[in-house]
């Protein structure tokens, strides 16, 4: 089964999952707060971000802090969580999500994601307010670049009095319904992290309407400083806010977000087209109602073609199968030619620092659920897409021609 595989070398320079693509336009940024000795945590360049980023979101204020988790962090106090509150969050995420909820002392409780988006599902949202009426809080991410079923989820936290959060680190610059992804929730949070679709190094931002929040959140970015001739302390401070120096980065950046997305969206498509034929999919874009950035290209692998693949806490085995694959046996493989991979993300709910924590699917809390609903589908989708998926090499850097070499290793996998 090597046989093809052994057609191709492996790639000289590493093929990266997603890296920083820095321009000219950035650095001149930077050097320029260097000349006006602009330094610190105040400068143009802070305030031109925060401009650019709010007028393309769509949104009243943005706030530039040191990374997205710090966005995610003020936002959870804007909402008011705190010791014991409890959190719908978005269970298949990143942790980066739902960490802030536990610096609070909040409690998350998360809620599956559904096949269309790969988001939170509405529909589980809806049966999480069944059994828990008192949540007033909701945490959604946008994985991958997809937006979530946000009008819906919007729709559903309203009816119920809950604030909605958006996790948009992954999605900046996708719609859903024509609207941008952050201009949703009450509060918006977005990262410039070094593998996101446009970046800093690092820095994120806080997205909101309300004039207080970020009035507010700037306060606590830069330690919580009252108006006085002294230090003067009215409450808790942190040490949040980006630098101009980075601001320096992400300004530059800014203008190539379309050309990004664009890039980006060529990849998912060459993947699309070049692996038709194989049994998988590729992961959805929901493109009746949405834009996506297309940050990462992802696949899963149907069901039946599923070589059988064990997973425990730390480790993994497998067994390769003809005409059949896995994710670890690709990611190896993959590996094996210098190309960068990854499995999707693994889910909240089976995270050993979670295990006590409540899980809600569509069909109830999961505690008493069997593997497969009455409608022939597993109960929890999260781990199905886990258990079937990974990401591909996405890289903005990535030529057409070693793509097709990455196309061919994925599909001798299936040989
Ligand atoms: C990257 C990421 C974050 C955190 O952003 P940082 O800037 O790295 O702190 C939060 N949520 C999701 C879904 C992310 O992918």
């Amino acid at each position: 089964m090597f046989a093809k595989k052994n057609e191709f070398k492996p790639f000289e320079e590493r093929v990266y999952l997603s890296s920083p693509s820095i321009y000219k336009d950035s650095m001149d940024y930077v050097i320029n707060a260097y000349k006006t000795n602009w330094m610190s945590t105040v400068g143009e360049n802070i305030n031109e971000s925060e401009k650019l980023i709010s007028d393309k979101v769509g949104c009243k204020e943005a706030v530039a802090l040191s990374c997205g988790t710090a966005a995610i962090h003020l936002a959870i106090k804007a909402a008011g969580i705190k010791q014991g509150t409890k959190v719908f969050c978005t269970d298949l995420t990143f942790s980066a999500t739902v960490n802030p909820v536990l610096y609070e002392g909040g409690v998350p409780i998360f809620i599956d994601c559904e096949y269309e988006s790969w988001n939170m599902d509405p529909v589980a949202l809806e049966k999480a307010f069944e059994l828990y009426p008192e949540v007033k809080h909701c945490i959604v991410a946008h994985l991958y670049g997809t937006p979530a079923k946000i009008s819906e989820i919007r729709e559903i936290c309203d009816r119920h009095g809950a604030t909605l959060i958006e996790d948009a680190a992954e999605s900046l610059g996708a719609t859903y319904k024509g609207k941008q992804t952050g201009a949703f929730g009450d509060i918006g949070c977005i990262s410039f992290n070094g593998n996101k679709i446009i970046t800093g190094s690092s820095g994120g931002m806080l997205l909101t309407d309300d004039g207080e929040v970020s009035k507010l959140v700037r306060k606590w970015s830069t330690q919580s400083r009252e108006n006085a001739p002294w230090y003067q302390h009215e409450d808790t401070g942190y040490n949040y806010r980006m630098s101009n120096v980075i601001a320096g980065v992400v300004r530059g950046q800014i203008f190539h977000l379309d050309e990004h997305i664009s890039q980006k969206k060529s990849i998912y498509e060459r993947y699309k087209e070049g692996l038709k034929g194989l049994p998988i999919s590729m992961n959805p874009m929901n493109l009746e109602i949405s834009e996506p950035n297309y940050w990462l290209s992802c696949m899963i692998i149907d069901n039946e073609a599923m070589c059988s693949q064990q997973r425990g806490d730390l480790d993994v085995t497998y067994c390769a199968e003809a005409n059949k694959s896995c994710p670890s046996e690709i990611l190896d493989t993959l590996m094996a030619f210098n190309a960068e991979g990854r499995p999707i993300w693994k889910p909240m709910h089976m995270q050993p620092i979670f295990k006590d924590s409540e899980f809600i699917t569509r069909y109830g809390s999961i505690g008493n659920l069997p593997e497969i609903g009455e409608d022939g589908k597993p109960c929890d989708i999260g781990r199905d897409i886990f258990q079937r998926g990974l990401c591909l090499p996405s890289d903005n850097k990535l030529t057409p021609e070693k793509q097709d070499v990455i196309i061919e290793i994925i599909k001798s996998c299936f040989e």
